[in-house]
């Protein structure tokens, strides 16, 4: 288990029942890099291409913000009712 796993493994996460993160899959569609599945620490998303769809696991989200900042085709909003993540420090 890398360090980061180990820190992540620590955070518990108080689900909402409907995604804060909402991507344009008419976008993704044409997107070529896919960046958002590269770049989410926590792999909220996923590409299946012969479905051509990307999934957003969005109840793993770290609420980091670097999907947003890499991609201007999500709409990103926190988790509604103080859901989402609980940072653990020790
Ligand atoms: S969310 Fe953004 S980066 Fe990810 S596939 Fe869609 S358009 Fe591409
Ligand atoms: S905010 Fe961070 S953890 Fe959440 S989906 Fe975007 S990149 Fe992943």
């Amino acid at each position: 288990m890398s360090d980061l796993d180990k820190k992540l493994y620590k955070n518990t996460f108080k689900t909402s029942q409907t995604s804060h993160l909402h991507p344009d899959d008419e976008q993704c569609l044409q997107c070529l890099e896919k960046v958002c599945t590269i770049i989410c620490p926590a792999k909220v998303y996923n590409y299946n291409e012969s479905e051509k769809k990307l999934t957003v696991s969005y109840e793993k989200c770290l609420e980091c913000g670097a999907c947003r900042i890499a991609c201007k085709y999500i709409k990103w909003n926190y988790p509604e009712g103080g859901k989402g993540v609980v940072y653990k420090n020790s």
